[in-house]
């Protein structure tokens, strides 16, 4: 992609009422815009970003046997009436009258919606376990919105659900979904632990949290290093300095998180609400028993960005990079200049290298040089007057200090082993 045809231009300074980091990177480096406290774009870089962490849940979701589907947002209040939940999600949800007077909400989960829909498919125990998830826009008047995207008040959420004959079933799917995470996560770049959790709004029993350590977090966590162990404060009760009750020879931490997941069981609480029975081999009608797992796509990234920056900007993990390459045309370039940078473009194009080709005219290199520390694509290729006398470019990471010479033909080879 060439730059100068890109809706960008960086910034300096970020708005002054935005506060946390990620956004203040996000806004400078133009990869999002603020339209209200919680409600951001995704620009042309940020939507590449969105897109690759999509991708990376999809892939893993899809290995675990679950199929995707799309519900919808605007949803009638008597989807919830049975759970309850249209009452005690008062606060949090958008709910409003449409012109014809009914009650309608916005969705901020859709336990009771995947519940209704598959009560019409589910009857007997043959058709189960089963698995679904999808990626869609939630709603949430989130009193405070102060992280930028790591809370939205419009947001997009993974969120699988999972049908069950038994408990057994469950227990076994919920295991191999916090593997699953766990690969989300890393290949994002993150360490996320595996926190015990409360059950929250959604369920009596318990549920895990996957926290990344970062001073950005809302959250706090007692963590051992040693063996992972990690319980949210909210239900711990340990002392300073106290040793962990898993491993017994670590010393717990409390140190600050971000939520990036949440796996709860749910058992039949709205399986029970919406009708959702199966026939056992016996011909007993029984509720089914459900598990929900969610992930939040924004949160992630800008997950990413508290945990992957520096004083220059952000430095993105190769695999959620918006390009793996960022091409800097330096000079007025002459006719051959330009046709030799535009040669090394097309090259590592041809190569399946994504490559963001800053061409833009009348920019200083020192210009150049700053977008690119902002903006964070993992190399940095330099041409110029002086690297085309000797027919290389200049080959930089963005974490790295050195840089080396090296012609386009090499650095494809290279890149592709
Ligand atoms: P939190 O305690 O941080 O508000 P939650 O417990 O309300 O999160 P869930 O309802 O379990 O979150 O939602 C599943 C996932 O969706 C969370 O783990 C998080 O990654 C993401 N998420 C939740 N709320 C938001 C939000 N306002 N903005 C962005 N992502 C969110
Ligand atoms: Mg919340």
């Amino acid at each position: 992609m060439r730059q100068s045809e890109l809706l960008f231009k960086t910034q300096k300074t970020p708005p002054k009422d935005e506060v946390a980091v990620n956004a203040q990177l996000l806004i400078r480096a133009n990869f999002v815009h603020k339209l209200m406290a919680g409600v951001y774009s995704y620009l042309p870089l940020g939507f590449r970003v969105r897109e690759k962490v999509m991708k990376i849940i999809r892939e893993e979701m899809n290995a675990l046997g679950a199929a995707e589907l799309l519900m919808p947002s605007l949803q009638p209040k008597s989807a919830w009436d049975a759970s309850g939940r249209w009452e005690s999600l008062q606060k949090i949800m958008y709910q409003f009258q449409d012109h014809s007077g009914r009650d309608v909400g916005l969705g901020v989960t859709h336990e009771e919606i995947v519940a209704l829909l598959a009560q019409g498919i589910i009857d007997s125990y043959a058709d189960l376990p089963k698995y679904v998830y999808q990626i869609q826009a939630k709603f949430r008047d989130e009193p405070r919105a102060k992280s930028g995207i790591l809370r939205g008040r419009e947001f997009t959420m993974k969120d699988m659900y999972s049908f069950h004959v038994d408990e057994t079933s469950l227990n076994d799917f919920y295991e191999e979904s916090k593997r699953a995470y766990v690969n989300v996560f890393e290949r994002c770049g993150l360490k996320a632990y595996i926190t015990e959790a409360s059950g929250g709004d959604f369920s009596k029993s318990y549920s895990h949290e996957f926290m990344v350590e970062t001073a950005a977090g809302e959250d706090e966590t007692y963590l051992c290093r040693l063996c992972g162990f990690a319980r949210n404060k909210e239900i711990a009760d340990f002392k300073k300095g106290e040793r962990c009750p898993s491993c017994t020879a670590g010393v717990l931490e409390k140190v600050k998180t971000v939520e990036v997941g949440n796996i709860f069981k749910l058992g039949t609480k709205y399986s029970e609400a919406a009708n959702l029975n199966f026939k056992d081999k016996e011909g007993n009608l029984k509720p089914v028993v459900m598990g929900s797992y969610g992930i939040g796509v924004e949160r992630l990234m800008g997950t990413v960005v508290e945990v992957h920056h520096d004083k220059k900007g952000i430095v993105w993990p190769e695999a959620v990079a918006p390009f793996n390459v960022h091409l800097l045309l330096l000079g007025e370039p002459n006719e051959d200049l330009q046709k030799f940078a535009d040669g090394v473009y097309n090259e590592l194009e041809k190569a399946g290298i994504e490559t963001l080709f800053d061409d833009r005219k009348k920019v200083s290199a020192g210009e150049k040089f700053y977008d690119a520390d902002l903006i964070g694509i993992p190399t940095r290729i330099v041409v110029s007057e002086k690297t085309m006398v000797q027919e290389k470019m200049e080959v930089k990471k963005r974490n790295g200090e050195e840089s080396n010479l090296m012609k386009v033909k090499d650095f494809v080879q290279h890149t592709k082993k």
